[in-house]
């Protein structure tokens, strides 16, 4: 099937939806490919608590669905499917998702998101999903009484180490600086836990398992500053040591940096006229649902504005 549209948007997390929201108020007709998963990132996370307009802490997944209500209700089309390739050299720009169907379409918003970044350690592929995850929000009550690890000293980490000294009999944080990307507030919720053990100027080196078990028993760490390396007991360990910018798409089609984050200006554009971007894919500062909601918005009116001055609306 070949359909064409005005507008069409790749992700479905806060950028995606916003901007199907806003496109679609605009009667852009706009078609967004969700990814077979929709939601993005959020829908791993447990408490929202920094969404303005809800006084309660939201589940990550229940503001991502009433996102996807919202931007539906309004006219937006969904589709569960991934994009596999896009063609920005010709125009309209072509995108085939899985099934085999093409979109052709006079303008783009891309809104695909970040993925967790790897260590890159012996073990790791081994045990992915098999004690080591990239998020305790999702995996974390398999390891309910157990003993883990969680690597990294920004946010995430805090907000993983935190969640699950809640449920787990001791967790160590292992973090390659004394110094913390993590804010204040959330670095000392998690030190008032009692059941937290830090392992700082330290790095990990190797995932240790069972393979024939198929679970993980130690992570081997070494403390940078002296170079000594032990072995610590753990079930589980998880991951947060930050993102990547999902572009591997658009690489060589649209500027990107030299992290592969998608270069825009204010206005959302991009170096190919009519391509927008907005979220994580191009933002490596602020990362936030918020943020990634607002430059949806201005994707969307960005796009509506190039639409009707090329006389494409
Ligand atoms: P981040 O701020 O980039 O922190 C990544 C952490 O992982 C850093 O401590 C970094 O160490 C470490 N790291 C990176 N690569 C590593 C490697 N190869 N080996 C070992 N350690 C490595 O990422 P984030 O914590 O995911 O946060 C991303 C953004 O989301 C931030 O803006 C954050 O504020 C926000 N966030 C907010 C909340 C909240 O407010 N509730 C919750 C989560 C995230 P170095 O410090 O040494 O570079």
């Amino acid at each position: 099937m070949v359909e064409d549209t005005k507008l069409l948007i790749i992700g479905g997390g806060p950028a995606g939806l916003t901007a199907g929201i806003y496109a679609a108020r605009a009667k852009l007709d706009p078609i967004l490919i969700a990814g077979p998963l929709p939601g993005g990132q959020l829908t791993g996370t447990s408490d929202i608590e920094n969404f303005p307009g809800f006084p309660e802490p939201q589940a990550g997944m229940q503001l991502m669905e009433n996102m996807q209500r919202q931007a539906e209700r309004v006219g937006t089309k969904i589709v569960l499917d991934e994009v596999k390739s896009l063609d920005l050299g010709r125009r309209p720009f072509s995108a085939t998702v899985s099934s085999g169907d093409e979109y052709r379409a006079r303008s783009i918003i891309f809104a695909t998101g970040a993925k967790p970044r790897m260590l890159g350690v012996p073990g790791e592929k081994e045990f992915l999903g098999r004690g080591l995850s990239t998020c305790a929000v999702c995996d974390g009550a398999f390891y309910r009484g157990k003993e883990v690890a969680v690597v990294g000293g920004g946010d995430s980490a805090m907000e993983e180490a935190g969640y699950l000294a809640k449920i787990c009999r001791k967790v160590t944080v292992i973090h390659r600086r004394s110094e913390f990307r993590a804010s204040k507030i959330m670095i000392e919720r998690v030190r008032a836990m009692p059941n937290v053990e830090w392992e700082l100027d330290s790095a990990v080196t190797a995932i240790i398992g069972d393979n024939a078990r198929r679970v993980v028993t130690a992570v081997v760490v070494k403390n940078l500053k002296t170079g000594a390396e032990k072995k610590i007991s753990v079930a589980g360990i998880f991951l947060a040591i930050g993102h990547t910018p999902e572009t591997s798409l658009v690489k060589g089609q649209v500027a990107l940096d030299e992290e592969g984050y998608i270069v825009v200006n204010e206005r959302q554009e991009t170096s190919v006229p009519g391509f927008f971007a907005a979220g994580d894919c191009h933002d490596r500062r602020w990362r936030q649902a918020v943020t990634a909601a607002a430059f949806g918005c201005s994707a969307a009116l960005e796009a509506e504005r190039y639409l009707t001055r090329e006389g494409l609306a």
